[in-house]
């Protein structure tokens, strides 16, 4: 079969060559100019590159501290309790019921899609005496790195989910996904009325540990004043809802449990 190719394989090549040639030579008469891969000599024309992605945005840096002005106590003697991430189907109701059975109320950071799309939930959570917090549009973790337009049109897209779901219930505050925060996006929040909403206790349950750590955790860093952060969406929260189990008549006996102000 080689000999037989070789003429071929020449033919192409001389095909080739005179291709490029004309197209180098003459550019805007080609009338099929030739593919990119056979036209490798400099034109002079620039040919539309529908295909050209626009340039990322530059994303602003992150402080290597956290920013000031963050709330990061109850503002009382009482413990707040915050459950981030939902409303979720199948673990709203179940914190909303222990909760309920301990008269006791805390804050829900709740994503907008998650608010779209399970508005019942929203409009329960306040029903039930509970207070919001815009955790913005779907979990943004670089949101506070991006442009400021960009900040409020997500920061107002949460608003207008909650809103759809519990027309004129107030939200309160903001809280930055993953504590990501940035000064520039503390200031647009505070703008938009919502005040930023940090923690002091973090048991990271967000990563499953099991109930008995989580209490452990919890139970090792509150004091008078604390913010607990816990999650009631984003993944399996079993864990969770057994910690909590313990932990919300144990917090409510030692400290109390107040809505953060
Ligand atoms: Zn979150």
């Amino acid at each position: 079969m080689r000999p037989r190719a070789l003429p071929a394989l020449a033919l192409g090549l001389v095909l080739l060559v005179t291709g490029c040639g004309e197209a180098g030579k003459s550019p805007e008469k080609a009338a099929a100019p030739p593919s990119d891969s056979a036209a490798p000599a400099p034109s002079p024309v620039t040919r539309p590159s529908p295909t050209r992605t626009p340039a990322k945005p530059k994303l602003r840096p992150l402080p290597k501290k956290l920013p000031a002005g963050l709330h990061r106590a109850s503002g009382s003697n009482g413990v707040a309790l915050t459950f981030d991430d939902g409303p979720d189907p199948r673990f709203t109701p179940q914190i909303l019921a222990q909760l309920r059975a301990a008269r006791v109320q805390a804050t829900f950071c709740v994503v907008g899609k998650q608010a779209e799309r399970y508005p019942e939930l929203v409009a329960r959570i306040v029903r039930e005496g509970h207070q919001l917090c815009n955790h913005s549009w779907h979990h943004d973790m670089n949101l506070g790195r991006r442009s400021a337009a960009e900040i409020r049109s997500d920061l107002q897209r949460t608003n207008e989910a909650i809103h759809a779901a519990a027309p004129k219930a107030p939200i309160t505050w903001f809280r930055q996904p993953g504590g990501r925060w940035t000064a520039e996006e503390v200031t647009i929040a505070r703008q938009m009325g919502l005040r930023p909403l940090h923690w002091s206790v973090d048991p990271q349950d967000w990563d499953h540990p099991p109930a008995e750590t989580i209490i452990k955790r919890v139970k090792g860093a509150t004091r008078h004043g604390s913010v607990v952060l816990l999650h009631d969406a984003g993944g399996d929260r079993t864990q969770t809802m057994a910690a909590c189990r313990h932990l919300i008549p144990d917090i409510k006996r030692r400290y109390g449990i107040a809505l953060p102000r």
